[in-house]
């Protein structure tokens, strides 16, 4: 079992299968960003030795991430032997959609058993000035394909950034009166490469409640008040879904921590929004044996950070959002 000093029991890896993405959304990265060579990145088997060992040391939940997971070459593979892995009980993955129509399927048949797909607008140009090119329209095809391939509960990822769409917060959370989605508002966090729009840009979970309430009638806390995953949910009157707020900024739940992530470039990062980071994937490549490597993993989670230092103006500044995948 991985424990931290603060007595956290670290399970859950999301792990970045690439920095690459094939959109550029404005508070994730630059419009010119440059990507890492392949050969930099975990290569297929690289990613299932380390799912492998991080499954011996107790994790049983596994997130796949990127940049866009969905533009992996053998994402199909990967998931099947992630899915295979014993220990390993649950596989999910973020993703913008864009590719979800025609891989859903295959994905689920491969393992795959959720997906979270990030739309922060219901308005096709505000859409695509948001991601700089993409098409609402291939990621609502997207959502549709998940749903039918059951790699649900669906969950909708939005990001809410001023004067871009701040007054969208309203149709999004409506889609839980339609359909059974969980819809989560995110708040922006700042790290390199869009680290302007992300610090002068955020708005707080507690503005946008506040915003669909407006609208839509007073919420309902949901869950019984706990945490869903990272979310507090509720529930609007006559909902079928929940709409959550994910305050990472505003109030961190570093408590119920059980997170930790692997880079697409190896790297376990111990916290989203602290630097520290300990290299696998240079001693995998070196050939260091298995109990090597488990104490590097121990030692690493045994050090991770208790919160982030954002209100102090500590930023993350060692990486973009799309190389660590949210
Ligand atoms: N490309 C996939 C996607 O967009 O869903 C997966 C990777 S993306 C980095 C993971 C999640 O992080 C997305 O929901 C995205 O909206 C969110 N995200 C990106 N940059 C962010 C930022 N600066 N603050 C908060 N969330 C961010
Ligand atoms: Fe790509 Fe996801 Fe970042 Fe948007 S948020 S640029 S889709 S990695």
């Amino acid at each position: 079992m991985a424990i931290d000093r603060f007595g956290r029991n670290i399970h859950y890896l999301r792990i970045s299968l690439t920095d690459h993405c094939n959109l550029r959304c404005v508070y994730c990265m630059p419009e010119d960003m440059t990507f890492r060579p392949s050969a930099a990145l975990m290569q297929d088997e690289e990613v299932l030795q380390l799912t492998s060992l991080f499954a011996n040391l107790g994790f049983d939940k596994i997130r796949l991430t990127g940049g866009e997971p969905t533009v992996r070459a053998n994402v199909v593979d990967i998931v099947r032997g992630i899915a295979a892995t014993p220990g390993i009980s649950s596989v999910s993955m973020t993703t913008n959609g864009v590719l979800l129509s025609r891989l859903a399927e295959p994905l689920a048949q491969a393992g795959l058993q959720r997906v979270n797909v990030s739309i922060d607008t219901l308005d096709p140009e505000k859409f695509k000035r948001l991601t700089r090119w993409g098409s609402l329209d291939d990621v609502w095809q997207g959502i549709v394909a998940a749903e039918a391939a059951g790699l649900t509960p669906i969950k909708i990822n939005a990001v809410v950034v001023a004067g871009y769409n701040e007054a969208d917060v309203v149709d999004l959370a409506a889609l839980t009166k339609a359909h059974p989605w969980q819809v989560r508002f995110i708040e922006m966090m700042p790290f390199a490469g869009a680290t302007e729009i992300q610090v002068r840009q955020a708005v707080t979970a507690g503005r946008i409640k506040e915003s669909i309430e407006r609208e839509l009638g007073v919420m309902e806390i949901a869950n019984q008040g706990r945490l869903d995953g990272e979310a507090l949910l509720f529930r609007l009157p006559d909902g079928k879904g929940d709409v959550g707020f994910i305050s990472s900024v505003s109030h961190p739940f570093c408590a119920s921590c059980t997170r930790a992530r692997l880079t697409a470039d190896g790297r376990l990062r111990l916290c989203l929004l602290r630097e520290n980071e300990v290299d696998l994937l240079t001693p995998v490549r070196e050939g260091a044996t298995l109990d090597e490597l488990r104490d590097l993993i121990l030692n690493g989670i045994w050090e991770k950070p208790w919160g982030h230092e954002l209100a102090k103006g500590v930023i993350p500044m060692n990486r973009v959002m799309n190389e660590i995948g949210g």
